[in-house]
């Protein structure tokens, strides 16, 4: 079938944050909402299915302020220079919501890293924020295996499909991959997004275990227990930078 191409209906800039932040309006025949999306070149765009009604700009955008102030600092940094350092009060993303990043010093002697509530506290004994990265990164993994093993073993028994080990990794291209022999891998960093996209990752790679290929079918089956698959799939590919860049050193 043939569609229009995403065309740019209008070019602006918006205050933000005190910053002012320059955006593109896109009209695309594939979007079914109105989603954001920030890179490679820091330039917000707003992406709108052609007849979708965006209203007054800034009061759109206006929840979004702090993610997208993120995003374009994210993209605004030149190549070859330090990753943003992560800072007290830094918001910290965990299953679709954020967690505000309170870090402490002195006794007792033990780094420790522990939710409570909305805050993540890092207890750094002697104030050396050099050990931050590795701490949240550890959080995330020990997380992340928690979450993914409870989803595999719900959606697994759903769907009637077993599998083998569950292996956690940070795998810079891929979510999630599945083996011949029935072991499902999965990036660490899948905890950083909604529960529901996580388990859309899930969901598919159980599903590669009955049908190890993107045929219709394989879809369609994976549509019979995530319906909502293909916003799924868009949000994995307007996070995806941002995500997989968290912590990267
Ligand atoms: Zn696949």
């Amino acid at each position: 079938m043939h569609r229009d191409p995403p065309r740019v209906e209008a070019r602006g800039s918006v205050p933000i944050g005190g910053e002012t932040v320059p955006y593109e309006i896109v009209r695309s025949p594939r979007a079914r909402h109105i989603r954001l999306r920030v890179g490679p070149d820091p330039i917000l765009r707003i992406i709108a299915p052609p007849a979708a009604r965006l209203g007054a700009i800034p009061h759109l955008l206006e929840p979004h302020g702090s993610w997208i102030l993120r995003q374009l600092a994210a993209f605004q940094t030149a190549p070859g220079t330090p990753p943003h350092p992560i800072q007290p009060g830094q918001a910290l993303p965990f299953l679709g919501a954020s967690l505000c990043l309170r870090i402490t010093a002195g006794p007792p002697a033990k780094l420790t890293v522990a939710r409570q509530g909305d805050l993540l506290v890092v207890h750094l004994p002697d104030g050396d924020d050099h050990l931050l990265p590795a701490a949240l990164e550890a959080w995330y993994r020990d997380q992340a295996r928690a979450v993914l093993h409870q989803r595999a073993s719900h959606w697994s028994a759903r769907l009637g499909l077993a599998f083998g080990r569950l292996s956690i990794r940070d795998q810079r291209t891929r979510w999630g991959s599945c083996s011949s022999e029935g072991n499902l891998n999965f990036s660490w960093r899948l905890v950083m997004a909604p529960m529901d996209v996580l388990d859309y990752v899930v969901i598919h790679e159980l599903t590669h275990l009955r049908i190890p290929n993107h045929s219709p079918r394989f879809w369609q089956e994976v549509a019979r227990h995530c319906p909502a698959y293909r916003e799924h799939i868009g949000w994995l590919k307007d996070h995806g930078d941002s995500v997989s860049g968290f912590l990267r050193t």
